[in-house]
């Protein structure tokens, strides 16, 4: 024999609890005792309603009505408290820094430091494309991020979210001022960076190489989003591409493609770099755009990061 009519009613009720309490989104302590109780009035509707209304219930149906086993909750539609149940603790995560490898404390030339004599925490997102990276906070030596070549440059690499934003932020100054912007540089190794670094202390000196040069790990060029560009009749770093016709637009536009002027002039003490004219930066539109609408010129501002002068050591 099948399972009865009344049996049938119970378990359709149980099983629609059971879904409602599970689309609420309630925990299954919460679905088990919601079907408990469910099941409980819906007995007692159905014993109410079988009194009330005897007359519908035939005969041969009534002669049947003794309640079966299938009309008790079976193990089944008990719910068992699953594992997310139980609250795990998040482990602390502990920074983990890079050493001065000149030690002594840090030495500063003209306000700006020499990287080698400070510690920089190593950061955990890497790959956050607004990540915070300077003096202070480094890249992982292991990083290397997903890269593609860039369009408008002479075989450069950025990551593919960078290079999407190049060319839609050179063809709007291309239609806008008819300049065609050119990306000299853009991801750059850590060996690479080393040579620049080392080279620039042969070439300009150390004072100066403090001041423009990013020391391994604390360069934007290695996380694959940074890009010092001119335009192509000058493809040449150049302290003025800033105060040029294509480079004013890019400063003034740049945001609403993600990109933010890097190293403005004056902000060096927050910064710890001296002002950049070619150096910009991807950190996506919805950071550069909220940096825009609310003036603040600097990623270090923006996280309230700025670098930690001498006095304040
Ligand atoms: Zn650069």
């Amino acid at each position: 024999m099948g399972i009865s009519r009344r049996g049938k009613l119970v378990l359709l009720v149980l099983s629609i609890s059971l879904m409602l309490g599970s689309a609420c989104g309630r925990t299954n302590k919460d679905v088990s005792s919601s079907a408990t109780s469910a099941q409980l009035q819906s007995q007692n509707e159905l014993s109410a309603s079988a009194a009330d209304s005897g007359k519908e219930i035939s005969s041969e149906t009534a002669s049947e009505e003794t309640p079966t086993p299938t009309s008790s909750p079976t193990p089944t539609s008990s719910p068992t408290p699953s594992p997310t149940d139980t609250p795990s603790p998040t482990p602390t995560k502990v920074p983990e820094y890079i050493e001065p490898i000149i030690t002594g404390g840090a030495v500063w030339y003209d306000g700006y430091v020499d990287p080698r004599t400070v510690r920089a925490e190593i950061v955990s997102n890497p790959s956050d494309v607004a990540v915070l990276v300077n003096k202070y906070y480094a890249s992982p030596e292991s990083y290397v991020p997903e890269l593609v070549y860039a369009k408008y440059s002479a075989g450069q690499q950025l990551r593919p979210e960078a290079a999407d934003a190049w060319i839609k932020l050179h063809d709007a100054c291309m239609a806008e001022t008819g300049e065609d912007l050119y990306l000299i540089s853009g991801y750059r190794s850590w060996e690479t960076q080393t040579y620049s670094f080392n080279n620039a202390i042969t070439r300009r000196g150390l004072d100066k190489t403090c001041c423009k040069n990013a020391y391994p790990g604390r360069s934007e060029h290695p996380l694959g989003l940074a890009l010092d560009i001119n335009t192509s009749d000058d493809p040449q770093i150049r302290d003025n591409f800033i105060y040029t016709k294509a480079g004013q637009w890019v400063a003034e536009n740049g945001y609403k493609f993600g990109f933010i002027w890097r190293y403005p002039q004056d902000y060096g003490h927050i910064t710890g770099y001296g002002v950049e004219g070619w150096h910009f930066r991807f950190v996506g539109v919805d950071v550069a755009t909220d940096m825009h609408d609310n003036n603040i010129m600097t990623l270090e501002e923006y996280y309230g990061k700025p670098q930690v002068l001498p006095n304040n050591e």
